[in-house]
């Protein structure tokens, strides 16, 4: 027996759901590479980056995912050889430092936890001990997708400066643009990346850097620059240059019409649907964690992500059957649990193209899953999430 017919539910972190009017835009004829409408399209594309981002400095669009995107920053600033810093505090930090190990760098790990933010403090004291400067970059995420951590970027860049270091910081914000606060240029951020399929709602297939003034000056100097992902090649004037080569032209037509949702509905209440519709998900995992068998993976209540909850079963049981539930009998995708708790636990992603029906309807599935399978659980949980989003969004 199942209640699946309909539509599917996508609650993963990524790709998340597309929107019918960004999936509309991408229904027509390719056109000319060389046509004036196209120019323009990347115009408006590059610099609604740069405004999303929050920099003065230029954005860059790749054909790539998350990881092309992460090969596009180290690239353009670093050189073989160089020292960068990695801000453990999940996967996905970890994973860019690999690619900075795999390009030549020597890799450090500021050791973190699974189940915190990064320690801006810590970052301190390690910067103050390098006092020769060998340290030329430090990597961290704003959001990591896997530990459900959020990451205080703006004091990690006071951290920096209070420690008197002038190591780059490269940020990954794949998981939070355009879904929380972003201040490349106010926090001190001198590159910022992130991809298209997560916040920006538009298919996987397209990769963002945006560059500070310094960076750029690094960037004179690094011998890591390849030609596919060098910013100067795709400074010219010459639009094909742009993209080295033929653009992604639907992928671009998507993300206008997505940026353009944004842009109507206002970057600050996207970042307030955010937050709401997260708070929702987070009272209702509280209510449910009551019955010990589950529990918020990130133990601060401060250091839970505005995009993405992820919850560990307390007894290191595995997960599987929680979320094959929500699958194969209701049409609910979760994300499954990744890192240090791998497969013992879900991902509930509240990222995108998302409002309060599709986050109360897959609330209420794992709260059906949670009585189907007898986990233990408090009562409430979803009633907990209506009975906040009532109060915070008065009539
Ligand atoms: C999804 C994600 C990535 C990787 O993006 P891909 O497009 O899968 O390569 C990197 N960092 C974070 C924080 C992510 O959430």
């Amino acid at each position: 027996m199942t209640v699946r017919a309909g539509r599917e539910f996508l609650s993963i972190p990524g790709p998340t759901v597309i929107p019918d009017a960004v999936l509309a835009a991408m229904h027509r004829p390719a056109v000319d590479i060389y046509s004036g409408p196209l120019v323009v399209l990347t115009d408006s594309l590059l610099a609604d980056l740069s405004k999303i981002f929050r920099t003065q400095g230029r954005s860059y669009i790749y054909i790539a995912n998350g990881h092309g995107a992460w090969e596009a920053a180290l690239t353009n600033v670093l050189s073989r050889g160089d020292t960068v810093l990695v801000l453990e505090s999940g996967r996905f930090a970890l994973g860019w430092g690999d690619a900075a190990s795999m390009l030549g760098c020597e890799v450090e790990i500021l050791p973190g936890d699974f189940r915190r933010a990064v320690r801006p403090e810590a970052v301190k004291t390690r910067l103050k001990a390098d006092a020769k400067g060998e340290i030329k970059a430090i990597l961290v995420t704003q959001i990591d997708t896997a530990s459900g951590v959020v990451n205080d970027i703006e004091a990690i860049g006071q951290a920096i400066r209070a420690a008197g270091h002038d190591a780059l910081l490269l940020v990954d914000a794949v998981a939070s643009l355009a879904c929380m606060p972003f201040e490349m240029d106010a926090w001190g951020v001198d590159v910022a990346m992130s991809g298209s399929q997560k916040g920006l709602m538009t298919p996987p297939g397209l990769g963002f850097v945006a560059a500070g003034a310094r960076a750029r000056e690094a960037h004179k100097t690094a011998n890591l620059r390849s030609p596919y992902w060098d910013w100067t090649k795709r400074d010219g004037e010459v639009h094909y240059q742009k993209y080295a080569g033929t653009p992604p032209e639907h992928l671009l037509f998507a993300l206008r019409a997505a940026l353009d949702m944004l842009f109507e509905e206002g970057l600050d209440n996207v970042f307030i649907r955010h937050r709401l519709l997260a708070e929702a998900t987070r009272r209702a995992v509280g209510a449910w964690a009551e019955g010990q068998a589950i529990a918020f993976n990130i133990s601060e209540a401060d250091e839970r992500a505005d995009t993405v909850t992820a919850v560990i079963t307390r007894n290191g049981e595995s997960a599987q059957p929680l979320v094959d539930y929500c699958r194969e009998k209701c049409g609910v995708v979760l994300g499954r649990a990744l890192g240090a708790s791998e497969g013992k636990g879900f991902r509930i992603a509240h990222m995108g193209h998302i409002n309060a029906p599709m986050i109360l309807g897959t609330l209420s599935v794992v709260e059906m899953a949670l009585a189907a399978l007898s986990i233990p659980h408090g009562k409430g949980g979803l009633t907990a999430a209506i009975e906040y989003l009532a109060k915070s969004v008065p009539a």
